[in-house]
């Protein structure tokens, strides 16, 4: 018969914190504090396999489990000079649920297990207290018959109040040992009334009813639900953890807490937390009474009595405890705690949950300590943590305060983190004329094209009532690190009537709206957002780096990761700014620079339009001589950005209608311009329209059917290149051909863009040195990336439409049925965020290993939305990927997760060229 029940007492436990699977998080660190010599009740833990057992063997007790229970109870009694049932001196229990994950879906807790009718008065008289004994079995009843019985907690809380109101007491400490007696009678008689039978009176009935509950909570709905939200699996099974009792309740010398290691907020190096004096566990956390703080520090007035004054004994041993705990774990902990008659229990501990900016602080600070290597400090914090760090934030305070108010009017994919604050603006124009007047703007529209530009670059947050994550808006706001909060279906946005409903609430242009990027809540009205140190260090220069002790850390923290990872980030950049605000996130480069964003400027875009919209060659060759000088001025700006580091520049790609004119006005000037009629104009415009531009004439297609413009982008490149070159700028530009599904159109490309290498070289009589390879999006480009390696000089898997085409799903339209899939759990995550490592990883692989098998040395990047994703950016790590590229607000998150990559695969983990 295999061992299903683990000891653990008096300094000796059959388990330890590596056992997480088989005694569940709680039974594994109470088996660790015990081996440690912290004082913890003792116990035992039944586990996970005999949960597993039970549900096995249709709801029945695992063979054998019966006896090794019956021998840990003996072995508790023995250590506790008690007897289980004893009416005289009985031994009381607690029983508790602990799954390897922690899940508040499950049962939780049963205190006293073991009092009865007789019991109850044995203990009155062993603990000289009638008072507790009796709040102990009122309380029993209570829990037992919720957790056990799955009578109503409601029911039980009303007779209590009644008795708090006849005895006109407010709090139940006040109620005697009399009261307390009289409420116990009504308790059971409530049971009996509803059960039909009396309240289980026989100890091992009752610890039998309560295992069985403790297993049966690991399938109800709520723990199900719970597990399917955060990918637990289904067959782990709970552990249940029997615990003899200490008692928080035996007067003003008692207590029960919850604490941190260290401030969860902050970080802060200091003990923080609650407790209750002359109370059981649930009271902490019930908020029947206010808990008070633990320590003076936390304290913020005078009617508050922390722990380290009342009880400084005890105090001073749980501060022990705490170093113990963190030097043993090597991490912040968070634990609850029971003092008896001063004496201190712990009877739990766990790592800590905590915010960005904790996590940063405790690891930087556990590494100076030399409690935790750099790696481990590397580990200590998630990638994601750090856009809490970067972005601009609402006081939590102010936050709280509008979502009790219930000023959160909508909830939408939050595409952008940070908060933002501003007057509504439905039109791009409008923003741009409001943000001119000094206002702080936050555009509001159903959707945003590549027209609203200007107006998304004058606002402060962008928010949408339709897309994805990948929709325009959502990229191209996290390229300018602005909060964003895309597909808040509950808005409907009226532009032309410039008016916004969202139920009863009717917004119009100039009120106040507020976006929290970061949790996708959109709330009326006005709050402030606040940038963070990082932010004023290294993109506004505002704050000197020596006077942000944050800033350091962070940087000191991101240059550990570095000397980890193997896989290199740059980052997506159109502009110079962009580009240095990426350098000083530390991108290695741009992986890539999408040309048509710099197309929108007022000072181009009627050019490009009569690119697109001439007839004739010639005319066509003037719009682009005219768009020459401009795109090479980019280019010298962000050559000049990113000295010494590769520039990937991708020729260019959307769909030409993108550009076209849509107001009367617009073509009415354009008209004028070009000297052609306005019906001329829009008949053009009429033919250029397409049913699915998505699979339409873009990308390379261009290229093919309008040489000049590429033939123009190239000339440009190739022209900034030697005009850096001479001013001692270090110059590597990678050209990249966007959307290639067949080889010839790769090869025609790629030949015209050596050919006008060729001449500028040729011209200047200087040699120039680039590359030119392509981007993979297309699923056809995958299955011949063997036969496109053998012209390509590098690769670079555009995600986003690899996704899109992949599965079929359309970028800009999936906001209209993503979020039912999610939530009816047709796929797991949203794949335009996360990549789909079995479909599109799949492509991806293949896509590697046949170019790689072609050209050994083939440079791989990665260049879609996903190069931000911390777990995909581990998968394209594994994948053999040589680097991923992502907005600029991204890159840390980028640097971070490719360092978790390696230290999460061990010694020899993924492979790549670089
Ligand atoms: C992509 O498709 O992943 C990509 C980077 O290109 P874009 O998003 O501009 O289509
Ligand atoms: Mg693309």
């Amino acid at each position: 018969m295999s061992k299903l029940v683990y000891m653990f007492a008096s300094g000796k436990a059959d388990g330890h914190t590596g056992m997480k699977d088989l005694l569940g998080g709680k039974g594994a660190n109470l088996a660790e504090m015990t081996n440690l010599g912290i004082p913890v009740p003792p116990g035992f833990t039944i586990s996970t396999e005999a949960c597993n057992l039970y549900f096995e063997n249709n709801h029945k007790m695992p063979a054998g489990l019966a006896r090794q229970v019956d021998g840990a109870m003996a072995k508790l009694a023995k250590n506790q000079g008690k007897k289980f049932g004893d009416p005289k001196n009985p031994l009381l229990v607690s029983v508790r649920s602990g799954a390897k994950f922690s899940m508040p879906g499950m049962m939780d807790t049963i205190l006293n297990l073991g009092l009865n009718d007789q019991a109850v008065e044995g203990l009155a008289r062993s603990s000289g207290d009638a008072r507790m004994a009796y709040d102990s079995y009122r309380r029993f009843i209570q829990m037992y018959s919720d957790v056990v019985l799955e009578l109503s907690k409601g029911k039980f809380e009303e007779l209590l109040e009644r008795m708090k109101r006849q005895r006109r007491v407010q709090l139940d400490t006040d109620l005697t040992a009399d009261d307390l007696m009289k409420l116990t009678e009504q308790y059971k008689q409530l049971v009996k009334k509803v059960t039909r039978k009396g309240f289980p009176q026989k100890a091992s009935d009752q610890l039998w009813g309560a295992i069985g509950a403790v297993f049966r909570s690991w399938g109800n709905p709520r723990a199900m639900r719970y597990r399917r939200e955060y990918g637990i699996p289904d067959d782990l099974g709970t552990a249940v953890n029997v615990q003899c009792m200490v008692f928080g309740n035996l007067g003003d010398d008692c207590a029960t807490g919850v604490a941190f290691t260290r401030n969860p907020a902050s970080g802060e190096n200091v003990l923080y937390g609650e407790y209750l004096v002359n109370a059981q566990g649930e009271d902490v956390v019930a908020g029947i009474r206010t808990p008070q703080p633990i320590s003076e520090s936390q304290r913020v007035d005078d009617g508050q009595v922390s722990l380290e004054r009342l009880m400084p004994r005890a105090y001073a041993q749980l501060q022990k405890i705490r170093t113990k705990l963190e030097k043993h774990y090597h991490d912040m902990q968070d634990v609850e705690f029971t003092i008896e008659r001063d004496k201190l229990y712990m009877l739990q501990t766990r790592t800590g949950k905590r915010t960005g900016l904790a996590a940063l602080n405790v690891a930087y600070e556990l590494k100076q300590s030399r409690v935790i290597s750099q790696q481990e400090a590397v580990k200590r914090v998630e990638p994601d943590m750090l856009v809490q760090l970067l972005a601009p934030v609402f006081d939590p305070k102010d936050l709280e305060r509008a979502r009790k108010r219930g000023s959160v009017i909508a909830r939408g994919l939050p595409a952008g983190p940070g908060a933002a604050s501003g007057t509504i603006a439905f039109t791009a124009e409008q923003a741009e004329k409001l943000a001119a007047k000094g206002a702080h703007v936050l555009l509001v529209r159903t959707e945003t094209s590549p027209e609203d530009i200007g107006g998304m670059v004058a606002s402060v947050g962008i928010l949408t009532s339709r897309g994805g994550m990948t929709s325009h808006a959502a990229v191209v706001a996290r390229g300018m690190g602005k909060p964003c909060i895309v597909g808040a279906e509950a808005l409907v946005v009226d532009e032309s009537a410039k008016r916004l409903h969202v139920g009863s609430t009717a917004l119009k242009e100039g009120d106040q709206l507020s976006i929290e990027g970061t949790t996708g809540e959109v709330i009326l009205g006005h709050l402030d957002p606040h940038p963070s140190e990082i932010q004023q260090v290294l993109v506004e220069g505002s704050l000197k780096p020596a006077k942000s002790e944050i800033y350091q850390r962070f940087s000191a923290l991101m240059g550990w990761a570095d000397r980890v990872r193997r896989l290199r980030v740059r980052t997506n950049a159109d502009t110079p700014h962009d580009s240095a605000v990426a350098r000083a996130f530390g991108a290695e480069g741009i992986g890539l620079c999408r040309t048509e964003h710099m197309f929108f400027a007022e000072d181009r875009i009627a050019a490009v339009r009569e690119m697109i919209l001439s007839d004739d060659d010639k005319q066509r060759d003037r719009a682009l001589k005219r768009l020459l000088p401009m795109q090479r001025k980019d280019f010298i700006g962000i050559f000049k950005a990113m000295d010494g580091l590769p520039v990937t520049i991708r020729l260019l790609d959307p769909p030409l209608h993108e550009f076209l004119p849509t107001k009367a006005d617009q073509f009415r000037r354009l008209a004028e311009e070009m000297g052609v009629s306005v019906k001329t104009l829009e008949d053009k415009a009429e033919q250029l329209h397409e049913s699915n531009p998505m699979l339409g004439h873009r990308g390379c297609r261009l290229g093919i059917t309008f040489p000049s413009i590429y033939e123009m982008q190239a000339r440009a490149i190739f022209e900034a290149a030697l005009a850096c070159a001479k001013k001692g700028i270090k110059v590597h530009p990678e050209v990249m051909i966007p959307l290639i599904g067949t080889v010839e159109e790769y090869r025609i490309l790629a030949e015209r863009v050596h050919a006008v290498a060729a001449e500028v070289s040729k011209k200047s009589k200087t040699k120039l040195k680039y590359r030119v390879g392509t981007m993979i999006e297309i699923p056809r480009a995958c299955l011949i990336a063997g036969e496109i390696a053998k012209e390509a000089e590098f690769f670079s898997f555009g995600t986003n439409d690899l996704t899109q085409m992949t599965y079929g799903y359309s970028r800009d339209d999936v906001g209209k049925f993503l979020p039912h899939y999610l939530q009816k759990r047709v796929i797991p995550a949203d794949p335009f965020q996360q990549v789909d490592q079995i479909g599109v990883g799949r492509l991806v692989k293949l896509c590697i290993a046949e170019g790689r098998g072609q050209a050994p040395k083939l440079k791989i990047g990665v260049c879609g939305e996903h190069g931000g994703d911390a777990s995909s950016v581990v998968f394209f790590h594994e994948a053999g990927a040589d680097y991923v590229s992502c907005s600029p607000f991204r890159v840390p998150v980028a640097r971070l997760a490719a360092a978790h990559a390696v230290l999460m695969a061990g010694p020899g983990g993924g492979s790549g060229t670089a």
